[in-house]
């Protein structure tokens, strides 16, 4: 197999190494000493650069919280350590230390079928009764349709490099397990119920307990996207949704363009489909800060030649983005289990090249020449290892499993006079009745938080919590100054155990529990 060439990657070169250059990269003693001038020159400028890069990421952070009216917490930059949370006021137990907001986020596919939710801020839309038809409806539909389903975790990498490796067989099928169960353990409603339950004719009893915000449709008309309210679907079009919307509004050419991008990101890895969130993020954030300029509300440098004026315009766009990226995905992602290691690296290659064909892809559709080095396979591969690197899981309770519980709860005759209604709606469900909504996010400060298998403070949904947004509360008091941490990974596995799916995020902890525990 040939290694994918990015014609970009050269082309760009320099700007997607300004693209990707945080602070702590520079290698400041890999420079030979054999010209001491020419070294010390070099420091110098290095030091420079190392200076900036802090102040404008240290910047980047203190304008972040001050926006959002976060005085209890701060972040902190150190060269050896990188980023890390720290207590600006004292915590007790049980406090809530941070609501972090997403940048960019997507439900995964084939949690589609299960939740309904909105597609900025991933709180359940429609009603409790919508929730459940629609789930039933889809799950029928693809039920007789019988096609498999995309997993965005390492298992349909794998799945995927057994199927393109034609000299595997495919052991694997059947085994696979998609969002919600098979039918074999449900009983199907009679016919018509799920039909009103979906168009509002039947209302389930106790329902209003539980009302969800209705429908918004997308601006744009592609049907594809439902939000919470028209201001959720105004800010996603802002945010990233204008260039995606597969709607009437956007040209056929386009439509069609995106509509493949989409088939092989669900086909393949739908991460591909956030990946392609962040680049438009950064498109449209390009766009909005060049008009600013023009507009004369920003100052902005307009001395030099436009090139390098665009280019440091899309440096600036690109800043929220570039704080959360490390590794390439192909150089990051950890081997599935069931790939021997002398396969590595036929597998790395066929991640790379399968990035590539989606990069491909996204580019017909949306690409941007002023914004070009975003559409290079070093800056996709960055992105996309940016959201299998951070602990970014995107979680949020269902409240069609509240009201299950509420009917449950109930005293007689209530319960009983309920639950003729409910119960056989709770069969045709089966046994996992409620499915919580599932995908990956990139929250910009909780991905600065450091690991700690002690860790004083704990991503935590509480009951009220009913959005995608990243809350951490504290688990024990933290004091004012402090580094505020979490676990990356189950802190009561053995200490091999934990040491080995940290080395996933390419350190070994060397926290104060790690030390004490070390063989
Ligand atoms: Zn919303
Ligand atoms: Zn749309
Ligand atoms: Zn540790």
């Amino acid at each position: 197999m040939e290694e994918p060439i990015c014609p970009i990657d050269s082309s760009c070169q320099t700007q997607i190494s300004a693209l990707l250059s945080p602070p702590s990269t520079l290698q400041l003693q890999a420079l030979s000493p054999s010209n001491f001038q020419l070294t010390s020159l070099l420091f110098l400028f290095c030091s420079l650069h190392l200076i900036a890069s802090f102040c404008l990421s240290q910047e980047y952070y203190n304008t972040l919280l001050s926006a959002r009216h976060y005085s209890s917490i701060t972040v902190k930059q150190d060269a050896n350590f990188g980023k890390g949370v720290f207590a600006a006021m004292d915590f007790s137990d049980g406090d809530l230390v941070l609501r972090d907001q997403m940048l960019v986020g997507s439900q995964h596919s084939f949690n589609k079928i299960d939740c309904f939710v909105c597609s900025f801020c991933f709180r359940f839309i429609g009603s409790i009764e919508l929730q459940i038809g629609r789930r039933l409806y889809l799950q029928g539909l693809r039920d007789s349709e019988s096609h498999g389903c995309d997993v965005g975790s390492s298992s349909s990498l794998s799945k995927n490099f057994h199927e393109m490796d034609s000299s595997s067989e495919d052991e694997d099928q059947g085994t696979h397990q998609c969002g919600s169960g098979s039918s074999k353990d449900k009983n199907p409603l009679p016919e018509g119920v799920v039909e009103s339950l979906m168009n509002g004719q039947l209302n389930l009893p106790f329902s209003k307990e539980f009302s969800l915000p209705s429908a918004v449709p997308c601006l744009g008309g592609c049907g594809e996207a439902y939000y919470c309210s028209t201001s959720c679907a105004e800010a996603d079009w802002e945010s990233s949704h204008s260039l995606l919307c597969t709607g009437e509004r956007s040209d056929p050419a386009h439509r069609e363009a995106l509509l493949k991008f989409n088939k092989h990101a669900n086909e393949t890895n739908d991460i591909f489909i956030l990946a392609a969130k962040a680049i438009c993020f950064t498109i449209l954030r390009y766009r909005k800060l060049k008009a600013n300029c023009h507009e004369g509300k920003m100052k902005y440098d307009t001395s030099g030649d436009s090139n390098s004026y665009n280019a440091s315009l899309l440096l600036e766009a690109w800043r929220p983005i570039s704080m959360g990226h490390k590794r390439r995905w192909w150089d990051c992602v950890a081997l599935p289990d069931d790939i021997d290691s002398s396969d590595e690296d036929s597998f790395r290659m066929q991640i790379k090249e399968l990035a590539f064909k989606s990069l491909q892809l996204l580019k017909k559709a949306i690409f941007d020449k002023e914004c070009e080095p975003l559409f290079s396979l070093d800056i996709y591969g960055h992105i996309i290892g940016m959201f299998e690197q951070n602990n970014l899981d995107l979680v949020v309770a269902s409240p069609v499993e509240d009201y299950f519980l509420y009917i449950d709860d109930l005293k007689n005759p209530d319960k009983e006079e309920a639950e003729k209604i409910t119960q056989p709606i709770l069969d045709a469900l089966g046994e996992d009745y409620s499915v919580c909504c599932q995908g990956t996010a990139f929250f910009p400060l909780q991905s600065c938080m450091n690991h700690s298998c002690s860790p004083n403070a704990k991503a935590f949904k509480r009951d009220e919590d009913r959005d995608g947004q990243a809350t951490i509360i504290a688990v024990r008091p933290i004091r004012k100054g402090e580094e505020i941490t979490i676990s990356y990974v189950d802190e009561d596995l053995p200490f091999e155990e934990r040491q080995a799916s940290l080395a996933d995020y390419g350190f070994r902890c060397r926290c104060p529990k790690c030390i004490e525990e070390e063989p």
